[in-house]
C-alpha cells in the first residue's frame, strides 16, 4: 500500500483559499474560438473591446424638452423663441442653427443638442405658446446634455481580457459594432463519483443503496462556472478500477472525485492519487461542511477530492474549485465576496471551524434577514434546496444571537 501523503495538511479556510488562488494565478489558458454575439453568454473575453469611437458621439440630449443656454433663465419665468425642433437620428445639417441667446430649440431624448445651447430643460417646466416657450424653471450649464466621449473615447477599453459575459457586457460589445467576439475555449471538467453503495439515477436503488447526486451537482457547478463536465461515472471502492478511471480524468483540463477521502478503510482516492505521483497541497481544512477536502497536480493536471457527503461536495466545489475552473476558463481572479443580513433566530455551535450552513435570506428592503435552513447535517439536499444561500460561521465563535449581522454567501 502506497503512503499516503505525509504530513496531512489541514489548512485554515481562508489558507486554504490562498493556496488554490496562487496556482489559478498561474493559469494562462491559450486556445481562442470566436463565438456569434449572444453566444458569447457566460463566455470568458480571450481579447479586450475598445470602443470604437467617442461614448456618445455626439453631446446627447438625456430629456425630452428645450436645448436652450442656462443664462437665459436667471430670471424666471421667462420666455424664448422656438427656432425649430431635433428628433432624436436628426442628421447633422437638419439640425436648427445656431441657438442664441434669448433662443431655445425643441428637442427629444438621445437627439444631439444644437450648438450653442448649453443646457436642457425639461418639457415639464415649460408651456408652448405659437412659436415661443415660456421655461419656469432654472437648469445649471451641462444639465441634462451628456458630453461627448464623457462615457468613453474612442479607443478606450471597454470590456478587458478575462471579463465574463453578461448582459452588461453584451450591451457594451453591441455598442462597439461587434457581432462576434474572441473568447476562450471551455475548459473540460471530468467529474468521477466513488463509492460501492452508490448507483446511476436511472436504476433502482436497493434499500442500502443511494443515488448518485454529486455527478449532477458537480456539473451543473461546472457548467455554471464556464466548463464542460465529462461524466466519468462511478468507481467502486477497489483500487484498480479506481486508478484507470483516475487516470482517464486525468487527461481533462480539471478532475473532480466525491467521496472516498475521509478516514474510512475503503476511502482509496488519495492513496491512489499517492501511487500515481500526485502532489497534494492541502489533504482537508478547518471547515464545516467539507473537512476532508483534498487538493492536488499530477503532473500539470489538478484534481480536487471533494467529500462524498452532498452538502459538502457542493460546499466545497464553491470555496476551492470554482476559482481553479474560473481560472482555467480564463477569467480574470476575483474575491469571495461576502454580503450581510441580521440572523432571525440565535445559531448556537462549537469553535474551531468556519462553517458554511445551509440559510435562507428573507424580507424585502431592510428588512432581510437570514437564518439556518433546518439542515440535519451534510447529507440533507432537502435543506440545501430549502436554502437560498450558506450562512459563514466565523471559527472563533460558539453562539450567535439574533439580530447580528452575518456574513453571507449568496448561491
Ligand atoms: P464518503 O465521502 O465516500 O465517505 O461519503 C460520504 C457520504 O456521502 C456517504 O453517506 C455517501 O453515501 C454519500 N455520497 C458519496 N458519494 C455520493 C454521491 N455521488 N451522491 C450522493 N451521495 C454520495
Ligand atoms: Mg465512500
Amino acid at each position: 500500500m502506497a503512503a499516503l501523503p505525509q504530513p496531512p495538511s489541514i489548512l485554515t479556510f481562508e489558507e486554504a483559499r490562498h493556496v488554490v488562488e496562487g496556482h489559478a494565478a498561474q493559469l494562462r489558458p491559450r486556445i481562442k474560438e470566436r463565438v456569434e454575439l449572444l453566444a458569447s453568454i457566460g463566455r470568458i473575453l480571450a481579447e479586450p473591446i475598445a470602443a470604437d469611437r467617442d461614448f456618445p458621439p455626439f453631446r446627447r440630449a438625456m430629456r425630452d424638452g428645450y436645448a436652450l443656454r442656462a443664462a437665459d433663465l436667471t430670471n424666471l419665468p421667462v420666455t424664448l423663441e422656438v427656432i425649430g425642433e431635433i428628433k432624436a437620428g436628426a442628421a447633422p445639417e437638419t439640425l436648427p442653427r445656431q441657438v442664441a441667446a434669448g433662443q431655445a430649440a425643441a428637442i427629444m431624448t438621445g437627439a444631439p443638442a444644437a450648438d450653442g445651447a448649453d443646457a436642457v430643460v425639461m418639457v415639464e417646466y415649460t408651456s408652448l405658446s405659437g412659436q415661443r416657450v415660456t421655461v419656469t424653471r432654472a437648469v445649471a450649464s451641462g444639465d441634462n446634455i451628456v458630453a461627448a466621449g464623457s462615457e468613453a473615447r474612442k479607443g478606450q477599453v471597454l470590456l478587458h481580457h478575462g471579463t465574463r459575459m453578461d448582459y452588461g457586457a453584451i450591451a457594451s460589445a453591441a455598442s462597439a459594432g461587434l457581432q462576434s467576439v474572441s473568447v476562450f475555449r471551455l475548459p473540460e471538467v471530468a467529474i468521477l463519483s466513488t463509492g460501492d453503495e452508490i448507483v446511476e439515477i436511472g436504476e433502482r436503488p436497493g434499500p442500502h443503496q443511494i443515488r448518485n447526486s454529486n455527478s449532477y451537482s458537480l456539473a451543473a457547478q461546472v457548467q455554471d462556472a464556464g466548463g464542460v463536465p465529462k461524466m466519468l461515472g462511478i468507481a467502486r471502492d477497489e483500487a484498480a478500477p479506481l486508478r484507470r478511471l483516475i487516470e482517464q480524468g486525468l487527461n481533462h483540463d480539471l478532475l473532480l472525485l466525491t467521496g472516498g477521502v475521509s478516514m474510512g478503510r475503503y476511502d482509496l482516492v488519495e492513496q491512489v492519487l499517492a501511487e500515481l505521483g500526485a502532489e497534494f497541497f492541502f489533504t482537508g481544512a478547518q471547515i464545516q461542511p467539507g473537512r476532508p477536502v483534498v487538493f492536488g497536480r499530477v503532473q500539470e493536471r489538478y484534481f480536487f477530492g471533494l467529500p462524498g457527503n452532498p452538502i459538502s461536495t457542493m460546499v466545497t466545489f464553491e470555496l476551492f474549485a470554482r476559482p481553479l475552473l474560473e481560472a482555467l476558463a480564463g477569467m480574470a481572479a476575483r474575491e469571495l465576496s461576502f454580503v450581510h443580513a441580521r440572523l432571525k433566530s440565535e445559531i448556537k455551535t462549537k469553535a474551531g471551524l468556519r462553517r458554511f450552513l445551509p440559510g435562507l435570506l428573507s424580507g424585502e428592503f431592510e428588512q432581510a434577514e437570514v437564518e439556518l435552513a433546518g439542515w440535519h447535517g451534510s447529507g440533507d439536499v432537502a435543506a440545501m434546496a430549502r436554502s437560498n444561500c450558506y450562512i459563514v460561521i466565523p471559527p472563533d465563535r460558539e453562539r450567535i444571537a439574533a439580530g447580528e449581522w452575518v456574513a453571507i454567501l449568496m448561491r
